[in-house]
């Protein structure tokens, strides 16, 4: 593989970069502290064509591939991770859309969401089933033509600000083959029986909404089935993979955010009458967190290449995720403790950076799982 990137692709991660520094990096410990974000910013973001970059041009999109998504992911995350997300994420699952649906569904969801016009979220996670997705038990019971969906899904990205959320719920709770239980159902949320609550006081990426949501007896037609139905499984790990390596890019760019910090603290730190940066003891740290972070970076790259080329290396994929997610934990903190006491105040990124890289190792799948993944197929 070629890991110079295309002309287009460089000029892609520049003018990520630009827009980050220009629009958030201000703000960026207000958002933080306040737990919110200004729209605006995802607006202009999805005018310029940074949000559902790879959603077909036909359907107003960039139509652009997963290694492109990964240098917006890195250049947003490197300014910042919740920013990220709450710009990025708001066409979660629109994927599965575009792989799977009508084209009368492609027709509808597909263009608002490529304009920012509309927002969607992707609702697995139960407050009973995480890691073991299978295990989700929301009900989706056909009444005529109407599915009744009921029950309840946790730590869903966009909750309280989406218009639908595409949900992994069970059609065939019956089946013997417990992969074959769930289908993919859209939900508008301004359904009768929704609810959607804001969960507050997170560890990191405060900036971005995460909700829990509640279905009591809510009603859709049962054209809002995506793909075909007992196929949501199959259909989940097909988005995942296009996630899992968005989100070990995220850990990329946060990684290099918590070098470039450290840099510039120990070029401007004085310990016994010299300069931190002169001390080897420090020096090894700063080799140790870039080495590690463009290890995590060949290995995105090169996983989003293959997915971009038919491809698709699952087991690359999960080893990514669970490398870069251990990577970034250990460099933000490498990074807070060369800024001793001033790392552990709000006012210096690098706390931000430290909270917010323990994400990058829980959500599309925790390192566990990744590993887990990676293990069966070596055992295979
Ligand atoms: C901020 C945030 C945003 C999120 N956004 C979304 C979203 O938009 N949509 C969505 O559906 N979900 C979302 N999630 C949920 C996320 O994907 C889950 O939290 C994650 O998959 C882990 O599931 P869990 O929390 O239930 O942990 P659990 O599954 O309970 O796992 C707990 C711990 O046990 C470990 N573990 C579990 N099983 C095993 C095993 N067999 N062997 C060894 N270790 C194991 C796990 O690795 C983990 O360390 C989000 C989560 C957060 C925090």
């Amino acid at each position: 593989m070629d890991f110079e990137l295309t002309k287009e692709q460089k000029d892609i991660a520049k003018a990520a970069k630009e827009f980050a520094e220009g629009e958030f990096i201000e703000r960026a410990e207000e958002f933080d502290r306040e737990e919110t974000f200004d729209e605006e910013i995802f607006k202009k973001a999805a005018r310029l064509g940074f949000v559902g970059i790879f959603i077909d041009e036909k359907y107003g999109g960039a139509g652009l591939g997963t290694l492109e998504q990964c240098i917006l992911q890195e250049e947003f995350a490197a300014v910042d991770l919740g920013m990220a997300v709450a710009v990025l994420t708001p066409c979660f699952g629109s994927e599965i859309i575009q792989a799977f649906g009508t084209e009368e569904q492609k027709s509808r969801y597909l263009p608002p969401l490529a304009k920012g016009e509309s927002i969607m979220g992707s609702a697995f996670t139960e407050p009973d089933a995480g890691s073991d997705l299978a295990a989700a038990s929301t009900t989706a019971v056909k009444e005529g033509d109407e599915f009744v969906i009921n029950g309840s899904k946790m730590f869903i990205t966009n909750g309280t600000r989406a218009d639908y959320l595409i949900c992994f719920v069970q059609t065939d709770p019956e089946n013997t083959d417990k992969h074959r239980r769930h289908s993919m159902i859209m939900v508008e949320t301004d359904r009768q029986g929704f609810e959607a609550n804001r969960l507050r006081g997170k560890l990191g990426i405060r900036a971005s909404d995460t909700a829990e949501v509640s279905f009591n007896n809510v009603r859709v037609p049962c054209s809002n089935l995506v793909g075909k139905p007992g196929n949501g499984f199959a259909e989940a790990m097909y988005l995942f993979n296009l996630n899992r390596i968005g989100v070990a890019a995220q850990g990329v760019g946060l990684a290099r955010a918590a070098l470039e910090e450290s840099i510039k603290h120990v070029k401007k730190r004085i310990t016994f009458g010299a300069l931190l940066a002169s001390y080897q003891a420090i020096q090894l740290k700063l080799a140790d967190m870039f080495t590690w972070m463009r290890a995590g970076k060949n290995m995105v790259y090169e996983a989003a290449w293959r997915i971009d080329q038919g491809k698709v290396d699952h087991t690359l994929v999960a080893a990514a995720k669970a490398f870069c997610g251990e990577m970034v934990v250990r460099s933000a903190d490498m990074a807070l403790q060369m800024h001793g006491g001033y790392g552990f105040l709000a006012e210096y990124k690098v706390q931000r950076i430290y909270r917010d890289a323990k994400i990058i190792e829980i959500y599309e799948g925790t390192t566990e799982i990744e590993k887990m993944i990676v293990a069966r197929s070596l055992l295979a």
